[in-house]
This record gives structure tokens, C-alpha cells and sequence, in this order.
């Protein structure tokens, strides 16, 4: 069987990460359920493009429910960042780097 390429042209890809950035710039002034509807949306749109969503925008909101981290509890631990999510109570830990 002929391997079909899985990439994306690139216009489509750069029509992704316009819409990624926008989703993440909108979810920071939206209310909780509101942000979690576009970060869902903008995993969606790089998982389907094979975009990544670009530095630091991982650590913006909790993986297991989408919720924001703003105005979340942080402690510091060893080397990591943990971050409490306020929706589902689990902690998040990330290492520390220049760019938190
Ligand atoms: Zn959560």
C-alpha cells in the first residue's frame, strides 16, 4: 500500500496556528467554561493539523479538564511548578524554565 503523506499543505497549517493563537488570546478575557470550550477547540485544530500549540500555551490550563490555571494555587516543589487546577482539584506539575 502506497503511504499517503498525512501533512497538511502549508496554507492550512498557517490557517491553524492563526486560529490557535486567536482561541488562546480570547480565552484569556473569557470566563471559565467559556475558555475551556476554546482550548478544547484549539487542541482540536492542532491535533487535526499537526500543529503544536506554540511555547508556553500547555502550561496555560489544566490537561484534564481545560480549565485555566489563573489565579490558580502554585507551590513550588523540588525543581517543578505545581499547579492546583480550581475545577478538578488535580495538580499539574511543570519544570521550571526561563519563560513561566
Ligand atoms: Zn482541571
Amino acid at each position: 500500500m502506497p503511504e499517503r503523506s498525512r501533512k497538511k499543505p502549508e496554507y492550512q497549517t498557517k490557517i491553524a496556528k492563526e486560529r490557535i493563537e486567536i482561541l488562546f488570546s480570547e480565552m484569556e478575557n473569557a470566563p471559565d467554561d467559556l475558555a475551556r470550550r476554546y482550548i478544547r477547540l484549539a487542541k482540536k485544530i492542532g491535533m487535526r493539523y499537526n500543529v503544536k500549540l506554540g511555547p508556553g500555551k500547555k502550561r496555560k490550563f489544566c490537561k484534564y479538564c481545560f480549565t485555566p490555571f489563573r489565579g490558580a494555587k502554585t507551590r513550588l516543589k523540588n525543581r517543578f511548578l505545581v499547579r492546583e487546577c480550581r475545577f478538578c482539584k488535580k495538580a499539574a506539575k511543570m519544570k521550571i524554565k526561563s519563560k513561566v
